[in-house]
């Protein structure tokens, strides 16, 4: 018998009867675990709930609302074990792969757990005479999260902890395909003291999305997921007067200039081309050399190591990286590379047709290195999210940005270099959201911000970090005077200045 994934609404598990979907092990291929798809009416419960525990949680003073975060990182250190589990029989990641997402969404706690000092806001004396000016954070209500598969605890980590601390209440719709260590962690706030309501989960689908984005209660959205349905959200939850942060996919090039380190170049590329199977928003799926002869070393030099690359099951932490989500997506990860040998690349090294001992019908694919690509072809054009590197070749710098600069993602890039002018005009140029000088996967700390250009993200303030408290607050600026007693002041009617 199957076990059954539910929902997290005013701080009980909720199970409901209605549609359900099977929930993968991508290693075995086998479902273990089917998830409930929350109906509207489920979502509109978690909704009230929300709603429900919104004034007393506004009310409470920001140090208690602090408290309940540091208390939760204690927990989330305590469990980090069973959460990496959890992802690895959903997700398929390795455990040591798990084990860095768990502690970047840690990290994000970290910050929320400075909402005091976040929420200090801003004072300006004697802006007049006897008038004093400030501007105070407030919450907005009831907000929601929506976030995809390949980071079940992180991505939902880089939202709630901040909307909650900020005095906002949530209801988090997590990815179907990897559901369950993201209801885990949410049913851990309530064992770190936080009150029934402040944050719910509901699982499910497009319908209970759809409800999220329209529902004129919920008065914020954060979206992490493919392009497609990024700007579906942000265009619904415009429409509906909400505001949104939508962020998307990406295609992240790498530029191998001619006095990078090349070994160490290509170290740093294998990790971040197939670390967690190639699905994650800031893979470097492009590695565009500069110069024949960088082209050569670098292709050479890849297709050695990559011979040593060892896929498998993710309890297994000798495994580099693990099966794709599904069979349908490795499907369409080697239609991709069908479609570029089609169109006239080289496929150097062939992932396709890997099989790994007692895991017959685990959706793996091996690490796939393509030579001679270009950007006219779809493997190119497209975000195929899986274990591929495709190396271009081009003859200068200023080359290798334009094509950057033309691709319809921004999110992440990096150059590999020793030359730091170089470096710094790219960095300063470059029209992508998140930069890497000689690192391969720039994604900001808790403390900074994290979102793409172009269209890698809709909105415009970035996810977690300040950009975060941004989102999750609105300015009030008040005015105040207090007249010195016995002064009356004549009508004004000229613009205060
Ligand atoms: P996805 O877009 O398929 O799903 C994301 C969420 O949207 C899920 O919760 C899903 O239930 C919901 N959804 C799917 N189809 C929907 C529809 N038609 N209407 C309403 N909601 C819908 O993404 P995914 O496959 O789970 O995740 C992989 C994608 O996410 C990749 O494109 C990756 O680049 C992107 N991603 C981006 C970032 C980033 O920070 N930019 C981070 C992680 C992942």
């Amino acid at each position: 018998m199957t076990a059954t994934i539910g929902h997290f609404i005013n701080g009980q598990l909720v199970t409901t009867t209605g549609r359900m979907q099977d929930v993968h092990n991508p290693a075995t291929g086998e479902s273990e675990r089917s998830v409930l798809l929350a109906s509207k009416q489920t979502v509109q419960q978690a909704i009230d709930s929300a709603q429900a525990a919104f004034p007393a949680w506004r009310n409470t003073p920001v140090l208690k609302r602090a408290r309940v975060m540091f208390k939760f990182k204690q927990l989330l250190e305590e469990n980090a074990e069973y959460i990496g589990q959890l992802i690895g029989q959903e997700h398929g990641k390795i455990s040591h792969d798990a084990a860095g997402e768990i502690q970047r969404g840690i990290e994000n706690v970290e910050f929320a757990c400075g909402a005091p000092q976040l929420l200090k806001g801003e004072h300006s004396k004697n802006v007049g005479p006897n008038i004093d000016s400030w501007s105070e954070f407030q919450p907005l209500g009831v907000v929601t999260g929506i976030t995809p598969f390949n980071f079940p605890a992180m991505v939902p980590l880089w939202m709630f902890p901040l909307a909650i601390v900020c005095g906002n209440t949530f209801v988090l719709k997590p990815s179907e395909r990897a559901p369950s260590s993201t209801l885990f962690i949410a049913q851990l706030l309530k064992q770190a003291g936080l009150p029934d309501g402040v944050m719910n989960v509901v699982n499910g689908d497009k319908e209970a999305v759809d409800e999220l984005l329209t529902n004129p209660t919920v008065k914020a959205v954060s979206f992490v997921g493919s392009t497609a349905i990024a700007e579906y959200i942000y265009t619904t939850a415009n429409a509906a007067g909400k505001r949104c942060q939508a962020l998307g996919g990406a295609k992240n090039h790498a530029i191998v200039m001619p006095d990078a380190d090349m070994d160490n170049a290509v170290n740093q590329l294998l990790g971040a081309a197939f670390g967690s199977s190639g699905e994650r928003c800031m893979a470097l799926s492009v590695v565009v050399a500069v110069g024949e002869k960088a082209g050569d070393a670098l292709v050479e030099k890849m297709q050695q190591a990559m011979s040593d690359l060892k896929v498998g099951a993710y309890s297994d932490a000798t495994n580099d990286f693990g099966p794709l989500i599904s069979c349908q997506h490795r499907d369409k990860v080697s239609g991709y590379l069908s479609s570029a040998e089609q169109q006239g690349a080289k496929i150097v090294v062939d992932g396709r047709g890997t099989k790994v001992k007692g895991y017959d019908n685990g959706f793996f694919i091996g690490a796939t290195l393509i030579d001679g690509v270009t950007a006219d072809m779809d493997s190119y054009k497209a975000e195929i999210f899986g274990p591929v590197l495709q190396v271009m070749r081009v003859d200068t710098m200023q080359q290798a940005m334009q094509l950057i600069d033309g691709h319809e993602y921004g999110n992440g890039t990096c150059i590999f270099t020793r030359d730091g002018e170089a470096a710094r005009y790219f960095s300063d140029h470059i029209q992508v959201g998140m930069v890497g000088i000689n690192v391969p996967l720039p994604v900001p700390v808790a403390y900074h911000s994290f979102g793409g250009w172009k269209r890698s993200l809709f909105g415009d303030l970035h996810a977690y970090g300040p950009d975060g408290v941004r989102f999750y607050t609105k300015r009030k600026t008040i005015t105040q005077r207090w007249p010195s007693s016995g002064v009356r002041e004549g009508a004004t009617f000229a613009f205060p200045s």
